[in-house]
């Protein structure tokens, strides 16, 4: 393709035949469209591949609500950096908590300890740790924090399904695990997520809060049923998965091997090609442990980030800012003490298009692009 036609988008759902296949079979065969079988199936295959329990939930942001809900009582502070998507920060204020922004390291983007130790108040009850780009390898420090000073950890792991930390999937070990599997992650189920744990009362909580806090529902529906007499006891919400999502998820675990292996593949290459440059920092992370889901340059001082954006999207590439720092929205500014180091990077924060249609040879067009911009602008 010619510099003119072509267009090279920065993430997009790679789903084909294969799920259009599954979802009409629940249209055409089960006819069952809500929570049964293939949210089942979907639960069984996470819990085969992680060994934790799944509670499979409409989104990821839903996943971490739960979570949160799961174990704070309202009104406890939850410490969270402050560059994550801006559902982390809202489903943490819908379960009650109170986000507490942390400022971000320049290596990876990853939660300053540091700057966590700080903000500690008698209130700090969890510690939610953003699994940022699907880097989780600073996770053995945030565990040695939590316990030293009694918070729990919930992983905002919806970047990193596929990713490994010592050796183990992210998922795998002792915790709380929340991902999501929207159109644009890593796998996707159009929109869902999972909240993935080793912890019986964050599994009995969440299954039940799914379903409008009706206990013992996710039984009944996995047999064809529901329950008619019930009494509930706690706030619930509507937040189960369907099977329409689930079936698109179903197939989509079948191919994440081969989703992985090329999201690492064109990383590495990435890393290469832009390690070089001189107007550009990579993030550092290991792409052998790493499935992006995003590739993320801090750009030099000097270097006009929308001016760059603007002339990438001319020659045909979109390009992304993950992500304005929460602690600068209007409704979680505090008039606390900030977070000067994420307030630094935001304005150098490029994401370049990634995702497993993307090829070597458009990571070298866009290299090049990038070389003639810094070339004509940036004198
Ligand atoms: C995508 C995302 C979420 C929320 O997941 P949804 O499925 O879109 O609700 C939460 N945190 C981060 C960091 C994300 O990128």
């Amino acid at each position: 393709m010619n510099a003119k036609t072509q267009h090279i988008r920065l993430s997009k759902s790679v789903v084909g035949e294969q799920e259009a296949l599954a979802v009409s079979r629940v249209i055409t065969e089960d006819g069952y469209l809500g929570m049964g079988s293939q949210v089942q199936a979907l639960e069984h295959s996470l819990q085969q591949m992680l060994g934790n329990e799944a509670v499979c939930v409409n989104s990821g942001t839903a996943a971490v609500h739960l979570a949160v809900a799961a174990v704070i009582k309202p009104g406890d502070e939850v410490l969270v950096p402050t560059i994550t998507y801006v559902a982390t920060y809202q489903a943490i204020v819908a379960a009650g908590g109170v986000p507490v922004s942390c400022d971000v390291i320049s290596e990876n983007l990853s939660i300053d300890l540091v700057d966590a130790e700080r903000k500690l108040s008698a209130k700090s009850a969890v510690i939610l740790p953003v699994l940022y780009a699907g880097n989780a390898d600073f996770m053995p420090a945030v565990e040695r924090f939590a316990n030293t000073h009694n918070l729990v950890v919930i992983q905002d792991a919806a970047h990193a399904f596929g990713s490994t930390v010592k050796g183990a999937l992210v998922g795998a070990t002792s915790g709380i695990f929340c991902f999501s599997f929207d159109g644009i992650k890593n796998i996707t189920a159009g929109e869902g997520g999972v909240v993935i744990t080793d912890n019986q009362t964050v599994i009995s909580y969440c299954k039940t809060a799914r379903l409008l806090g009706i206990e013992n529902d996710t039984q009944a529906r996995y047999s064809g049923s529901r329950s008619w007499q019930f009494d509930v006891k706690h706030i619930g919400y509507r937040f189960h998965m369907s099977n329409i999502n689930a079936a698109i998820a179903n197939v989509q675990l079948q191919r994440s091997n081969a989703f992985f292996t090329v999201r690492k593949a064109l990383a590495h290459h990435y890393q290469a090609v832009f390690k070089q440059k001189p107007y550009t920092r990579v993030l550092q992370m290991d792409y052998n442990d790493v499935v992006p889901h995003i590739f993320v340059l801090l750009l030099a001082d000097g270097i006009d980030r929308d001016a760059l954006r603007a002339y990438l999207l001319k020659h045909g590439i979109e390009s992304g800012i993950h992500y304005v720092p929460n602690h600068q929205l209007t409704l979680f500014k505090s008039d606390t003490q900030g977070c000067p180091n994420a307030d630094r990077l935001y304005p150098k924060l490029l994401t370049l298009p990634l995702h497993p249609e993307v090829s070597v040879k458009d990571i070298d067009f866009i290299a090049d692009c990038m070389d003639r911009f810094v070339e004509e602008y940036a004198q």
